[in-house]
């Protein structure tokens, strides 16, 4: 691979080395399970003692547990295969399939993963060009994120895109405690701090917004949050139909609540954070 593949060059290089890892790592399934057949049959009296793999060199199949001399005959088959020529020179093409796989790894996060999108977007970039068979661990790596994060979303193909699952979406939307909630509107003045709606006003509804996203690790810190209405919460997320904040930095958040008519800033206020 030259030093800045395309992202084209990527996933073909990226479906031959997964489809040639699959293929020797079958071969050696099939190696594995021809030389425990060979030995079965020598230990007849045993009863079967095939396998496919010994990579855990001293777990026993459980199905092979029954006796003490079964196992010790089986302990005997694996280390045989392992000594195996045929068996050695098939793990270690598996080892260097994946050193150029861990290298391939590399070159994504410089010309897949951008500085510019969110983790949320780089995640979907990733699945789009790899697939979302990627191993979760690959994805956090790259990313930078929590290795269970992927697990909490889901892709759409049709958009290239990929959103929360809808569990995840409910368990965020509750996430702010009903005392902490209740702490944050009244250092808000119970109104939205944009446009200064408060829990009165007719239908209003008021949110507690987070301003550095839970997706990109912002807190559930007060300094973290901020009341808004549902009609400003929503203007803050829909800018671009993702659902993403259309602010990039903190600042950014709390210049465009100062355009809205209340313009409330909290941190300017003396009602100070050390409440809580
Ligand atoms: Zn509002």
């Amino acid at each position: 691979m030259t030093d800045s593949p395309s992202e084209s060059e990527l996933i073909r290089e990226y479906e031959r080395l997964t489809t040639r890892i699959a293929e020797v790592r079958q071969q050696r399934e099939e190696l594995v399970w021809e030389r425990s057949f060979e030995h079965s049959q020598a230990h007849e009296q045993l009863g079967s003692i095939r396998f496919d793999s010994v990579k855990h060199s001293d777990r026993i199949p459980f199905s092979h547990r029954q006796s003490k001399e079964k196992q010790s005959a089986i302990r005997e088959v694996m280390e045989e295969i392992r000594e195996n020529d045929e068996y050695q020179e098939l793990s270690e093409k598996i080892t260097a399939l994946q050193a150029e796989l861990d290298e391939l790894w590399d070159h994504a996060a410089e010309v897949i993963v951008s500085d510019d999108l969110n983790k949320k977007e780089n995640i979907g970039a990733l699945w789009a060009a790899f697939g979302e068979d990627v191993p979760n661990s690959r994805v956090a790596e790259v990313v930078d994120c929590h290795e269970q994060y992927p697990g909490r979303l889901v892709f759409n193909p049709e958009t290239e895109t990929v959103d929360y699952k809808d569990h995840v979406k409910q368990r965020k939307e509750n996430q702010v405690r009903t005392d902490h909630r209740q702490k944050i509107l009244e250092r808000d003045g119970n109104a939205c701090v944009r446009c200064g709606v408060s829990a009165g006003d007719g239908e209003a509804e008021l949110t507690i917004h987070h301003i550095v996203p839970v997706s990109d690790d912002g807190s559930a810190e007060p300094e973290n949050l901020a009341t808004l209405c549902s009609d400003c919460h929503s203007s803050v997320h829909d800018e671009y139909g993702s659902g993403e904040v259309f602010y990039s930095t903190n600042t950014g958040f709390w210049q465009w609540v100062r355009e809205g008519d209340r313009g409330f800033d909290p941190h300017h206020t003396q009602q100070n954070l050390d409440t809580f």
